[in-house]
């Protein structure tokens, strides 16, 4: 009885997955490929079962297929934000303490409103994320969870699971008496072998990569700290993001060659050269002073007031893009504004990206191929190629006359899912 019963949900299972396997062919009126930096016009792009099977001019739909016309169209890879906290908005105004967001609220409303942003964002084009950290107790972990179950809409995620950091986690000058209330959203580590336990254990929880902080506080980690993390996580096939400004901290995660570098908002010239030989990402999040102008009153992480910020993050950019450093969009949208999407926000940094000069293709390669390498989904995701999932965007304009464009998607497929169309 029991076979019959497991025959007849695995023929159940096939039906309905077969139901699901959509074939469509994408008419394209104009095909921008970012990472080869070549634009051709009139391509037809066939998609089964979610993966993208052809590309070509002369290509003729098979009887099966659905057309997809977007003959009046540009059509790219969709984009790729690596560096995203969905469960986090940060209180802002008056003297909010940095850490009001994670003592207010409960695991499961941080998850819903990761899974509330998730379908934002990825209505606006951005077809996966990496989410590093501040995610309560694992929550991206369930947003995940819910969303590949096909329950909500939402990108592909990469996530981090908790933050690590030397003690304190992000926050400063708390009473001892409070004793060590962050470790709800941090992992204070503070030796070679705790912060390979703290690797393993967000590996054990779902991590795909592994987060520091590193200059939260005035002593920040070794190299030999920062080279234990990053031989525990790539023996994982894990690698390592670090939250690090500038200075001492950041030489120190240069040398143990962690995989990116988050903010860097004060590297020098020497150390960029140095990130540029060995490979290392900068995951660039570079903030537009109108969102320096909020998070500047939300506790005051920043070592700068947004005047001085500002000019420095533009400066940053456009040394480390003309020194030829690997760079990988990051936003680090953590704030609301009124009447604004958190897409919205997320697209404001293209305006950062022309001011430091960074030419259109470059930056649409830097925000779809260049992200997916760092998160390594790069044979999946990140470009519209023979082979990939389809993960694209269209929209009615040319985003290499302007990237202000992008704002106009009006289509979004993933994984060979229609999200939304014209
Ligand atoms: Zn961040």
């Amino acid at each position: 009885m029991a076979t019959i019963r497991t025959i007849l949900t695995l023929v159940a299972m096939l039906a309905a997955g077969s139901a699901g396997a959509e074939v469509y062919v994408i008419r394209a009126g104009t095909l921008v490929d970012p990472a080869r930096a070549t634009v051709t016009h009139d391509q037809s792009i066939l998609v089964d079962n979610g993966v993208i099977k052809a590309i070509g001019a002369a290509l003729s739909a098979p009887p099966d297929a659905k057309v997809i016309d977007l003959s009046k169209e540009w059509v790219m890879p969709g984009l790729i934000d690596a560096h995203t906290h969905l469960t986090l908005t940060e209180v802002t105004g008056g003297n909010a303490p940095f850490e009001s967001f994670y003592l207010k609220e409960t695991t499961a409303f941080r998850a819903m409103r990761g899974l509330h942003n998730g379908e934002i964002v990825l209505n606006a084009g951005f077809t996966t994320i990496r989410d590093v950290g501040n995610a309560a107790e694992y929550a991206m972990m369930d947003v995940r969870r819910g969303i590949e179950a096909g329950w909500f809409r939402g990108p592909t995620i990469v996530t981090s699971g908790k933050i690590i950091t030397p003690f304190g986690g992000q926050s400063n000058k708390i009473p001892s008496e409070q004793g060590a209330f962050w470790r709800y959203e941090y992992i204070d580590a503070d030796s070679p072998e705790v912060i390979r336990k703290a690797v393993r254990t967000n590996i054990y929880y779902g991590a795909d990569v592994i987060k520091m902080v590193l200059d939260n506080s005035p002593y920040h980690y070794s190299v030999d700290e920062l080279r234990a993390a990053v031989d525990e996580a790539h023996h994982a096939g894990v690698p390592v993001a670090v939250h690090v400004y500038g200075g001492e901290a950041a030489d120190n995660a240069i040398e143990a060659g962690v995989d990116s570098i988050e903010h860097g908002f004060y590297l020098t010239d020497a150390q960029l050269k140095k990130m540029k030989e060995k490979g290392i990402f900068l995951c660039s999040t570079d903030l537009p002073r109108t969102h320096l102008d909020i998070e500047g009153t939300s506790g005051g992480i920043f070592p700068d007031p947004p005047e001085i910020l500002a000019p420095k993050i533009v400066d940053r950019l456009k040394r480390a893009y003309k020194m030829g450093v690997r760079l990988a969009f990051g936003s680090d949208t953590v704030v609301e504004m009124e009447g604004r999407t958190r897409a919205d926000m997320m697209l404001d940094y293209l305006g950062v990206w022309r001011l430091a000069g960074v030419p259109a293709m470059d930056t649409l390669k830097d925000w779809t191929s260049e992200p997916a390498a760092l998160l390594r989904v790069e044979k999946q995701r990140g470009r519209i190629a023979e082979g990939l999932q389809a993960d694209l965007i269209a929209m009615p304009v040319d985003p290499l006359a302007d990237t202000e464009n992008l704002r106009r998607v009006n289509f979004v497929m993933k994984d060979g899912k229609v999200v939304r169309s014209p």
